[in-house]
């Protein structure tokens, strides 16, 4: 993969008509440092957020062994790269042969389940198998993620009781595991979600393996800016406390967005501009998913082209390239007042759901990625950063 200093370099170098996507090792770096020596467990990195080899590869460099997976395709990425990899399959609905192929094929003895249908499936296909680590995923508040998944998942209190008990007596060790959305802004998610496993320990009077606090760290965006990390931690260490178990269980962690947003962004070029709309070369069909419906925010700048950008700043709406009209952007995308057509934008925090994201819609597609070695446009993990962003 080619590296260049700064995207500046990048795009004087390439003056690209296509978008260019950026990978920065060093951003990885920062937030796997930060998970590994802060958080009171075990790490896994949530493959779908992700996975571009060389993200998995500096993740894994940086001392990551252990993976969230949610399909046999991602299994089979991660065993290629790492055979010693831990797997654990923490999609809640699996179909029968990805059941099938992780246990007997790729030795994954992991699994998350939200209904005694799925636990049945999942001991018919594996024969009664005595070696399975099952995982009850829990119904939990995701009032304060910005991307919601408590619709789509988890056992409601009542039920989970059930399965609780049920995986208890099948599997040879039980985990509890919640997730409380993407993008979660308050770190009170984890505690309610941690007193809620309590409830369910004091009822079954089983106390579970493993608690897997899940995914939705937060990133930080122009208008989402949460409390620090460590604050998150604190929260989670704190009510796992208050829970006064006997014996304490295996914690784990599955961050996605946390872990790799700042990591990647996106270079566009503006192909046409009319007053406040700026018509550029990606879009929702291509990294912008998240920019589209989901209306995040991400932080722009424009590219040094070598003409005096404008002090005074306008916000932008943007479109991507394709004939749909969901392929827009509504921001606002704060930019200088006098950019113009074939100017270059950049858009952060696009290391997650971005790169995986792209279709062929319309037959845009750009597979241009390289390795940057500049600071991203915003960053949890570095105050000075987060000033100039303000400044800027
Ligand atoms: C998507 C997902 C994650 C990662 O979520 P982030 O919000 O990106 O941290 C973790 N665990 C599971 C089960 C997921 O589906």
């Amino acid at each position: 993969m080619r590296k260049f200093k700064s995207v500046e370099e990048l795009i004087n170098t390439l003056k690209p008509d296509y978008p260019v996507y950026c990978i920065r090792p060093d951003s990885i770096k920062k937030s796997v440092d930060f998970f590994k020596n802060k958080f009171p467990g075990t790490v896994l990195y949530a493959v779908k957020t992700n996975p571009h080899e060389k993200v998995l590869k500096s993740i894994i460099s940086n001392g990551i062994d252990s993976f969230d997976v949610a399909s046999l395709n991602e299994i089979q990425l991660i065993k290629k790269i790492m055979p010693s990899a831990k797997l654990y399959f923490m999609h809640t609905i699996k179909s029968r042969e990805s059941i099938f192929e992780s246990y007997f094929n790729y030795g994954v003895r992991n699994f998350a389940l939200d209904s005694k249908d799925e636990l049945m499936k999942i001991l018919e296909i594996t024969k009664g198998a005595k070696d399975l680590n099952l995982y009850v995923r829990i119904s939990t508040s995701n009032e304060h993620a910005e991307i919601d998944l408590s619709r789509k998942f988890g056992a409601s209190p009542s039920e989970a009781l059930g399965l609780v008990r049920l995986c208890k007596e099948h599997g040879r060790k039980i985990g509890i595991s919640f997730h409380v959305g993407s993008q979660c802004m308050h770190k009170v998610s984890f505690s309610k979600a941690i007193n809620e496993i309590g409830n369910i320990i004091k009822k079954t009077k089983i106390i579970p393996d493993t608690i897997n606090v899940g995914g939705g760290f937060p990133s930080i965006y122009p208008d989402l800016r949460p409390e620090s990390l460590e604050s998150y931690i604190e929260e989670i260490k704190k009510a796992l406390k208050n829970l006064k178990l006997s014996k304490i269980p295996k914690i784990l962690c599955e961050p996605g967005r946390a872990l790799v947003a700042e990591s990647g962004s996106t270079v566009v070029k503006v192909n046409l501009r009319k007053k406040q709309k700026l018509y550029i070369n990606d879009g929702t069909y291509g990294t912008l998913f998240d920019a589209g419906v989901p209306n995040f925010i991400l932080p722009t700048r424009m590219i040094q082209n070598g003409r005096v950008q404008s002090k005074k700043q306008t916000a932008f709406n943007l479109y991507g390239p394709t004939c749909d009209s969901l392929d827009y952007m509504k921001g606002p995308f704060l930019l200088p007042n006098n950019i113009k057509e074939g100017d270059y934008l950049e858009l952060g925090q696009l290391g997650s759901y971005g790169l995986t994201f792209r279709t062929k819609f319309n037959g845009f597609y750009s597979n241009q990625i390289f390795e940057l070695s500049d600071k991203p446009i915003m960053s949890m993990y570095d105050n000075s950063s987060k000033l100039d962003y303000l400044v800027a």
